[in-house]
């Protein structure tokens, strides 16, 4: 199985919840006080019959007009209309800005030929939330022209495909893994969204359910090891794919 890692950049976020990019080769990060800095990453994996994208990122496009997600998607060698499906960790707008884009001011799918896989909990939240974390108008306009497939709870989507409603970050956010009788890749989205969280434990502040995101780190860390998962990390700084193994009682990033 082939995974290509899809870099969007980073960013800056602050309280309004906007993204802001920034290079660190020029931006000084004293200038955004109260900040968070992300890096933003989508997945790519070709299977032998489906070309599956894992999470969408921000949507945001270069200096021409053209969406980073596209761009990368043609250098890893591959259209983006031979995606077959994409992939919804949760619908939080750092990971499904780009499912639509702007082109000429009108909203367009950025996958035409994609079912858009969600977890039907979290695809109602999206409308129902007040949060500004979920931007509306994206989920109306895939509502009316999107393939869409809702799926709920933890189970299989394809032979190679399975889900899990894990919680945690948001109450319906779920992961995937990929098993095509080779490789193991797992996608644990914001659940798991750096190597470092598995090595320091703590209680974030910016999930639903801290304390159970935790215990779902150390679960899927245990599973990882044993089972040999190539994790795939949306938000990594560092490594974005990576193997894990255990190194006494602590995990080691490989
Ligand atoms: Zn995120």
């Amino acid at each position: 199985m082939q995974v290509y890692t899809l870099h969007e950049g980073s960013y800056s976020v602050d309280i309004s919840k906007k993204f802001v990019p920034f290079d660190p080769t020029k931006d000084n990060p004293k200038d955004r006080p109260a900040s968070l800095f992300i890096h933003v990453q989508p997945f790519l994996v070709k299977l032998k019959n489906e070309l599956i994208l894992l999470d969408t990122g921000l949507g945001y496009s270069n200096a021409d007009g053209k969406l980073y997600l596209h761009e990368n998607i043609k250098k890893a060698g591959f259209n983006p209309d031979d995606v077959t499906m994409v992939l919804m960790s949760h619908l939080h707008f750092d990971h499904s800005g780009g499912m639509v884009h702007d082109y000429n001011g009108k909203m367009e799918l950025s996958f035409p030929d994609a079912t858009y896989v969600m977890q039907r909990g979290e695809w109602e939240t999206a409308f129902s939330s007040t949060s500004s974390s979920y931007h509306t108008e994206i989920f109306d306009f895939i509502q009316r022209n999107a393939q869409i497939k809702l799926i709920e709870g933890s189970g299989q989507l394809t032979n190679e495909i399975s889900y899990e409603l894990t919680g945690a970050h948001c109450p319906f956010h779920q992961v995937f893994l990929i098993d095509d009788g080779e490789d193991k890749v797992f996608f644990g989205g914001d659940v798991l969204p750096e190597p470092e969280e598995l090595i320091r434990k703590f209680i974030a502040k910016y999930d639903f359910d801290g304390r159970k995101a935790m215990e779902l780190r150390e679960e899927f860390g245990q599973k990882a090891v044993a089972e040999n998962w190539k994790c795939l990390f949306y938000h990594s700084k560092s490594k974005s794919q990576a193997f894990i193994e255990q190194d006494g009682d602590r995990y080691k990033i490989v």
